[in-house]
């Protein structure tokens, strides 16, 4: 280890923060704010755990998170394949002993086309990463939390729930409302073991969803033209940052949200409520 990791060491040591000796597990925790949330969770003084399909970029967090002093460990899955994800996470709980907070955040925007053009195949894609993929996330880490109890949350969106403007996002819409539907299923369902299961609805947030978006030129047939009268983002003229929505998984994930489960938070600026 070199000095300035050694010194990053001592300037962070975990015992007294919020999350000292927890371990962490988040998916799509290469990029956006996945990323954002790992760091911020290692910085409260959890281990990580990152799941993701890109690995050049999850290796950087991993990277940074054991500059911190941390341990962080990067496993190459795709969420939406079972045998995978239930190997990674198996793979994961015994490496780190226990499995405290689970962020399901892995997602996509997928194909944007009108319904009648949307394929059968991109709808399963869209669905099988954002819902299946969360499916698969709690279902695998609930035999590895329900000893001791803890935190899930699970990335949705002002889409599907708040917001229903997003032409062409039929599938996607669909897949971040049923995420909230399985997060209070689930809040139910697991809080006899003390697992807190919440859904966050990030609005518009400056990531690189971009890239896992294809938007068909069909669209513009059913586009309803929307004009806001003061512009999209009231609070703060422009999307949100990761850091800003990694600052509520950390809430969500500590004790400082201890009787809050089965519920879901918007994280947009007021941008839904114009
Ligand atoms: P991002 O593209 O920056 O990050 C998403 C990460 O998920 C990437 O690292 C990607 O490689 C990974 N990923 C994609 N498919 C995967 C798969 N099959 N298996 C494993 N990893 C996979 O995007 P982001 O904006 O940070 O998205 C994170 C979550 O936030 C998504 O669920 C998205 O729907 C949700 N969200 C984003 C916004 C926004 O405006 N950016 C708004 C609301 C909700």
């Amino acid at each position: 280890m070199n000095r300035r990791m050694d010194e990053e060491k001592r300037d962070m040591p975990a015992v007294g923060l919020p999350l000292a000796g927890k371990t962490a597990l988040v998916t799509g925790a290469g990029s956006g704010i996945g990323r954002a949330s790992a760091l911020e969770l290692a910085r409260a003084g959890a281990n990580v755990c990152l799941l993701d399909l890109i690995g050049e970029r999850t290796e950087d967090v991993e990277e940074e998170i054991r500059g911190m002093g941390r341990e962080a460990e990067f496993y190459d899955v795709d969420v939406s394949d079972p045998v995978r994800m239930e190997r990674a996470v198996r793979a994961a709980a015994e490496r780190f002993g226990s499995m405290d907070v689970v962020f399901a955040n892995a997602g996509i925007n997928g194909t944007l086309a009108p319904i009648e053009d949307l394929t059968p195949e991109s709808w399963d894609e869209t669905l099988g990463i954002n819902l299946r993929g969360t499916f698969l996330t709690v279902k695998n880490a609930v035999p590895h939390m329900k000893e001791k109890g803890g935190s899930i949350v699970v990335t949705s969106s002002i889409n599907g729930n708040r917001k229903f403007s997003g032409f062409g996002m039929s599938a996607y819409s669909a897949s971040k409302a049923g995420q909230v539907a399985f997060a209070k299923m689930a809040a139910l369902e697991l809080a006899r073991y003390r697992i807190r299961v919440n859904a966050i609805c990030p609005g518009g947030i400056r990531t690189n969803i971009g890239e896992n978006t294809d938007s068909t030129k069909q669209v513009e047939k059913i586009r309803i033209p929307v004009e806001y009268p003061e512009g999209a983002h009231p609070l703060e003229h422009g999307p949100g940052r990761p850091e800003q929505v990694a600052d509520l998984v950390l809430f969500l994930a500590s004790d400082r949200s201890s009787h809050i489960t089965g519920t879901e938070i918007y994280i947009d600026g007021a941008e839904t409520l114009l």
